[in-house]
């Protein structure tokens, strides 16, 4: 792991609901992942009143856990959408959604970032195993991939990077997004048909659930009720890593479910990320309706409506 101090290079504005920010330092000299970024996490620490805290790198989350919440900034986990550059002058780009009506610490410090700005980032380093990757269709031919806004970064660079194989793959992507003017250019793959789905004033999840109903045939059930306003704790509470998020992958469970490592059988391969009620809602019908093996689906609970999140 590397724990990098990086300042904001650039921003930008690409679509109404997106700030993506230039993120570069020295120390991304010794980043380095193995293999394709696909849906490649890393940790963002943001400045508090007293600015940026002082960590090792050895010792980072526990040294961050034991200063006072109100001084000690922030921790939000984000998507690298791409690598720019190499060496020190590596940079890595973050689009970070702009969720001005709900405030978060990651939003508002994405909305008025300015170059210089400094931020710590946690990030795997070059030629250690440093996890973060959830991405892994194996040989599945049929590729389904769903997500929300906070999902977009990672489907674009799974598209981007997406391994051949023999005999080619199909697959659908459907991506939910606030408006239609966020609708932007995804890599375009023989056989795989993007639908875009913009919320306007529908409920979060709502049209994507619908749409994957209606592709794989299921009747949708009602979302669960988001957390009732207010419910959301400080920004920067006490951490845990998506302790109480949907988190079921072929190699790790938050329910606690038997995790097997073996090869799709019937071909199938499922990547679901985003607002964590839709993501359970789709779970049961994918899982429990369908009959899906869970070891060919990843479900990952990216942000839950109403509630803030703790790192
Ligand atoms: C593996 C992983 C990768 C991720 N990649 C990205 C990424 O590349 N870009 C990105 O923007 N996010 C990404 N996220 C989601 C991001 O971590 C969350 O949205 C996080 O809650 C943002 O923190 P915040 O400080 O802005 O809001 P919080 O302090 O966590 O929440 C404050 C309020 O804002 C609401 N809220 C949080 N996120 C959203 C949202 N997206 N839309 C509307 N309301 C919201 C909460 O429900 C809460 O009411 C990722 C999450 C994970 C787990």
């Amino acid at each position: 792991m590397l724990l990098a101090h990086l300042r904001v290079r650039s921003v930008a504005r690409p679509t109404p609901s997106f700030a993506r920010i230039e993120l570069g330092g020295p120390q991304l000299a010794d980043f380095g992942v193995e293999g394709p970024l696909f849906d490649q996490r890393f940790k963002l620490l943001l400045p508090g009143p007293g600015g940026l805290p002082q960590l090792s790198e050895e010792s980072w989350w526990s040294d961050y856990s034991a200063l006072p919440e109100e001084t000690r900034g922030a921790v939000r986990t984000y998507t690298i959408a791409d690598v720019l550059g190499e060496g020190a002058d590596t940079r890595i780009l973050v689009d970070f959604v702009l969720h001005s009506g709900a405030h978060g610490p990651g939003s508002d410090w994405a909305e008025h970032a300015a170059v210089g700005d400094e931020v710590l980032a946690a990030l795997p380093r070059r030629g250690s195993a440093g996890g973060g990757i959830e991405f892994d269709p194996g040989d599945a031919e049929r590729l389904l991939l769903v997500g929300d806004e906070t999902a977009l970064p990672a489907i674009h660079q799974i598209l981007r990077q997406l391994p051949e194989r023999e005999g080619g793959r199909t697959g659908a992507v459907f991506v939910e997004v606030p408006c239609a003017e966020d609708i932007c250019d995804l890599p375009a793959i023989d056989g795989v048909e993007v639908t875009w789905l913009p919320r306007g004033d529908r409920s979060v999840g709502e049209p994507v659930i619908e749409a994957v109903s209606a592709h794989l045939g299921f009747a949708p059930t009602p979302l669960p009720a988001a957390e009732p306003a207010g419910a959301s704790e400080p920004a920067g509470a006490a951490l845990g890593a998506l302790d109480d998020m949907p988190w079921e992958t072929p190699t790790y469970s938050a329910l606690g479910e038997e995790v097997i490592d073996a090869p799709a059988v019937d071909g199938r391969y499922a990547w679901i990320a985003g607002e964590s009620g839709m993501v359970t809602t789709l779970r049961r019908h994918l899982v429990g309706e369908l009959g899906m093996p869970r070891h060919q689906v990843a479900f990952m609970g990216y942000w839950r409506e109403g509630v803030a999140m703790r790192a």
